[in-house]
C-alpha cells in the first residue's frame, strides 16, 4: 500500500491534465459543430465564425498543456512563425485572392498528413498492440496516400487558380486507364508495405515512399483534366480530401478532435462539392474522377454580331423607366469593389418604389458565396439577394437587368451550344428580360475562357468601362435627380 499511493499520486496531474484536455476536445467539437451550423446562414454567419475561433483556441490551448508534449520552446517559435505568415498573408489578400490562398492552405494538410504518416513509421517509440499492427499500418498507408493526393492537387489546384497554368482541361488519351492503373499500383503497393513494414523497415519505407510519388502524380492529373468553369467544384472537393488527410492524421497521432474536425471538414466539403455539382449540373462521380467539362467534343459555335454600346445617362434612362430591376453580379465587381456604390444605387431605386433584387449564380466570383459576402459587406438587404434558382423563372417579366462584371455565368452558350466548354451549366437568363445592360471593360472572355453570345444579342447593350467608375457615374446622375 506504501508503495501504491505515492505512484498514484505522482500520477494524479498527468490524469488530471488528460481528462482536461479530453473535456476541452470535446468542448471545442461542440464549438466546431455550432459553428458550421452558423455559416450555414448568412445572419447568423458572424456569430458561426466567431464560435469557430473561440473552438479553435480551446483545441490549440487543450493539446499544448493538456497532452504532455514537450519542446515548448520550438513550439513557441513555430506559432509565432506561423502567426506572423497567417496575419500578413490573410492581410494582404484581396478577396478575389482567396481561393488561391484557400488552395494553398489545402496543400499544407495535405503536407502535414504525408508527413505525420511517414514519421508515425520511422517512430520506434510508439506502444501499438501486436493485434493493431496491421490497423496501424493501413492508417499510415492511406494518410499518406490521401495527404500526397491533396498536397499536389492543391497545388495544381492554386496554379490554375492564379493563372499560371491555363484553364484548358488536358485530357490524356486514356486517361481513366492511367489513373486506373496508379490506383492499383497504390493497392500493390499498399499491401507489400503491410508485409514488410514490421520484418523489413526500408522494403516498407520503400514502398511508402513508392506510393506517395504516384498518388502525388495521381493528384496532379486529376486537377490538370479538369476545366476552368469547373474549379469551384475542385476547389471543395480538395477541401473535403484535406478534412480526410487531417482525419488520417489524427488516427495516427491518437488525437481525437483531429480525427472529429477532419471529418467535419471532409463531409461539409463533400456536401459542399454534391452541391456545386448538382448546381452546375455536373455528375459527382465525373468530379471525383477527374476529366470532365470539356464540352461535346466538337468545335463550339462561333460567336459574331454587331454590339450596341451604352453610355451611362442611357443605363440611368433605362434603370428609370424600369419598374422591375434585377442585377447581376460577378467577378469584375468584386475587381473594381462597385459593391458600396451600387448598395447606395439600389436604395435610391427602391425608394422610388421599383423593384429591385440581385440574381446570385452559385458560382459567382472566384469562391462560393462571394457574392452574398461583398453584397453583405455593403449592407444590402438579405431579403432582396435571390439565389439563380429562385430568380431565373421571372427573368421574362423584368424590366431592365445590370449586369456588372458577370461573363460565364449569364453565358448563353451553356444553354444553346452542346459543344461549349460550358455546355449544360445552369446560367441566369438575362437575356429573356426586356432590356439587359453588360457593364464590363472589353469583350474578353470569361475564366472559362469561352465567348459570350450574350454581348451581341438585339435587346443586349454594352456600358464598357471599369465596373466601379460606371456605377459611381450612375449613381451621380440619379442623386443630381433627387
Ligand atoms: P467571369 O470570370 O466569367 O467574368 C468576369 C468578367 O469581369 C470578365 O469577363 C471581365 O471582363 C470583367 N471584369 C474584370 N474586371 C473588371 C472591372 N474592373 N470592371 C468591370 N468588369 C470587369 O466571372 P463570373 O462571376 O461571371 O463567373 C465566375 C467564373 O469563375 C465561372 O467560370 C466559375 O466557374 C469560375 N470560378 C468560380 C469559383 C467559385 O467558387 N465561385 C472558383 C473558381 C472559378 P473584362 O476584362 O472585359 O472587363
Amino acid at each position: 500500500m506504501d508503495l501504491i499511493l505515492p505512484q498514484l499520486f505522482a500520477n494524479e496531474p498527468l490524469t488530471l491534465a488528460k481528462s482536461s484536455a479530453t473535456v476541452a476536445y470535446l468542448a471545442a467539437a461542440v464549438l466546431f459543430v455550432l459553428s458550421l451550423a452558423g455559416l450555414s446562414k448568412q445572419t447568423t454567419a458572424r456569430g458561426g465564425n466567431i464560435l469557430g475561433i473561440i473552438g479553435m483556441l480551446l483545441a490549440i490551448a487543450a493539446t499544448i498543456f493538456g497532452m504532455m508534449v514537450g519542446g515548448y520552446g520550438m513550439m513557441v517559435v513555430a506559432i509565432a512563425a506561423a502567426v506572423i505568415v497567417g496575419a500578413v498573408l490573410a492581410a494582404r489578400v484581396p478577396m478575389t485572392g482567396m481561393p488561391e490562398l484557400v488552395a494553398m492552405l489545402h496543400s499544407f494538410v495535405g503536407l502535414a498528413a504525408v508527413l505525420v504518416g511517414i514519421s508515425s513509421h520511422l517512430d520506434p517509440f510508439q506502444d501499438v498492440p501486436a493485434s493493431e499492427l496491421l490497423i496501424h499500418d493501413i492508417e499510415i498507408f492511406i494518410g499518406v496516400f490521401i495527404g500526397a493526393i491533396t498536397f499536389t492537387g492543391s497545388i495544381i489546384a492554386f496554379l490554375k487558380l492564379r493563372g499560371t497554368i491555363g484553364g484548358k482541361p488536358l485530357t490524356l488519351p486514356g486517361r481513366h486507364a492511367v489513373n486506373l492503373i496508379m490506383a492499383a499500383a497504390c493497392i500493390g503497393l499498399g499491401v507489400w508495405f503491410c508485409r514488410e513494414s514490421h520484418t523489413d523497415g526500408g522494403q516498407a519505407m520503400l514502398a511508402l515512399l513508392l506510393m506517395t510519388a504516384i498518388a502525388s502524380l495521381i493528384g496532379i492529373h486529376l486537377v490538370m483534366a479538369i476545366g476552368g468553369a469547373d474549379m469551384p467544384v475542385v476547389v471543395s472537393m480538395l477541401n473535403s480530401y484535406s478534412g480526410w488527410a487531417a482525419s488520417a492524421a489524427g488516427f495516427l497521432l491518437k488525437n481525437h478532435l483531429l480525427i472529429a474536425t477532419g471529418a467535419l471538414v471532409g463531409s461539409s466539403g463533400a456536401i459542399l462539392s454534391y452541391i456545386m455539382c448538382a448546381a452546375m449540373n455536373r455528375s459527382f462521380i465525373s468530379v471525383i474522377l477527374g476529366g470532365f467539362g470539356g464540352g461535346g467534343g466538337g468545335p463550339s459555335a462561333t460567336v459574331e454580331g454587331t454590339v450596341t454600346e451604352f453610355s451611362v445617362d442611357d443605363t440611368v434612362d433605362m434603370l428609370k423607366e424600369a419598374n422591375s430591376i434585377v442585377i447581376v453580379p460577378g467577378y469584375g465587381m468584386a475587381v473594381a469593389q462597385a459593391q458600396h456604390s451600387l448598395a447606395e444605387v439600389v436604395k435610391i431605386l427602391s425608394a422610388k418604389e421599383k423593384q429591385v433584387r440581385f440574381a446570385i449564380h452559385p458560382v459567382a466570383g472566384r469562391l462560393p458565396g462571394h457574392m452574398n459576402v461583398l453584397l453583405a459587406e455593403a449592407n444590402v438587404p438579405y431579403d432582396i439577394v435571390l439565389e439563380m434558382d429562385e430568380i431565373n423563372d421571372d427573368m421574362p417579366d423584368t424590366d431592365a437587368i445590370l449586369v456588372i462584371g458577370a461573363n460565364d455565368i449569364v453565358n448563353p452558350a451553356a444553354l444553346e451550344d452542346p459543344n461549349s466548354p460550358i455546355a449544360g451549366m445552369p446560367v441566369i437568363e438575362v437575356w429573356s428580360a426586356t432590356n439587359c445592360v453588360v457593364m464590363k471593360r472589353g469583350l474578353a472572355t470569361g475564366y472559362a475562357g469561352v465567348d459570350n453570345p450574350l454581348f451581341y444579342k438585339d435587346n443586349t447593350q454594352m456600358l464598357f468601362g471599369d465596373a466601379k467608375q460606371n456605377v459611381d457615374a450612375i449613381l451621380r446622375s440619379l442623386q443630381q435627380d433627387e
